[in-house]
């Protein structure tokens, strides 16, 4: 292994520390908290690890955390009435909606109903349409981490060449306008690109969102590039355990690249410190404060 890690466990401790001391400079601007509810519909285990966990994460940051449990069966009227509710509600600055959400809840229409600035996961219509003009709204917590962890390991990314593999709502596109935005020059690469790997090796910069174990492979990577695993896969380990590995390859890629995160301990961790991030900034949003610098 001759790259450098990239500890996402580090810059996030770093990043909530930030936000720790942005809610306390908050509170005595403000008078209040910020507030962040997160709303859980049904039983979903994987859901209610990642709801408590965001709950454990806000408190952690000096924020209130609201918490909002509807049954699996619950109607779409029930959910978008709790939205109006929270949307008017002047103590929750950020609203959660924990996806997947279940077949009679139309996602699209529930992600639609909440504020634009209440949308602190960046996933509305509004929100992906500010991102793409350049103006400032909320980017999901995944790519804006991962932009922090290559500005930190870069600065300037202006004229880069930048690899995205994947183009989901939630990862690839909005990385890919992040990285736009930066000045890279961006490929967004999915299921239907040709000639993938000829592609990845002219790249400076190459972001993984693909979620399949191993797929990018050392010898797609160009010299020195600064790869940025998204990916959380979960694989066989032996003895019926199993391990959480990212879409690269690790080993082979450290050969070969720069510098890299791991799985875990890369991007994962920047996800939720993100998020709480973006709740502060709401706050100040909502209140009309002007939002810190660093952040
Ligand atoms: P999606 O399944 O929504 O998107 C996967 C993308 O990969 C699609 O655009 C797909 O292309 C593309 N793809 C699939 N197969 C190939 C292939 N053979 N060659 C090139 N591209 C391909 O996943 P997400 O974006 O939601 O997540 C991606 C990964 O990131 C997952 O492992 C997920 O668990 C992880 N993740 C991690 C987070 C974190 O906090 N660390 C947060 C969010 C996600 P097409 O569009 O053509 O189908």
């Amino acid at each position: 292994m001759t790259a450098e890690i990239i500890d996402g466990k580090a810059h996030a401790a770093a990043l909530r520390e930030r936000v720790a001391a942005g809610v306390a400079a908050f509170r005595e601007q403000a008078g209040r908290v910020p507030g962040l509810a997160v709303v859980l519909v049904g039983e979903d285990a994987a859901s209610q690890v990642y709801v408590r966990s965001k709950g454990v994460a806000t408190e952690g940051a000096g924020m209130t955390s609201f918490s909002h449990r509807l049954p699996a069966d619950a109607s779409e009227e029930v959910l978008l009435a709790l939205v109006a509710r929270l949307n008017a509600d002047p103590a929750v600055d950020g609203i959660l909606i924990q996806l997947p959400l279940p077949p009679q809840i139309n996602e699209a229409r529930v992600i639609a109903a909440i504020s634009p600035d209440k949308d602190v996961d960046g996933f509305s219509a509004i929100n992906v349409g500010r991102l793409a003009i350049g103006e400032p709204g909320f980017v999901p917590c995944t790519p804006l981490g991962c932009v922090m962890l290559l500005e930190d390991r870069l600065g300037d990314l202006s004229g880069l060449d930048a690899v995205v593999i994947g183009r989901s709502n939630i990862v690839g596109k909005p990385m890919a306008m992040l990285l736009l935005q930066r000045n890279c020059t961006v490929t967004v690469a999915h299921s239907r690109t040709r000639n993938l790997s000829a592609i990845v090796r002219g790249a400076d910069i190459v972001v993984a969102a693909v979620g399949r174990a191993g797929f990018v492979r050392g010898d797609w990577l160009k010299s020195g590039a600064t790869v940025i695993d998204v990916g959380i896969n979960r694989v066989a380990a032996g003895e019926g355990r199993t391990r959480l590995v990212g879409d690269v390859a690790f080993e082979e890629a450290g050969q070969v690249a720069g510098a890299i995160t791991p799985v875990p301990g890369g991007v994962g961790p920047m996800t939720i410190a993100v998020l709480m991030r973006n709740a502060l900034v709401a706050a100040h949003r909502n209140a009309s404060l002007p939002v810190p610098a660093g952040l």
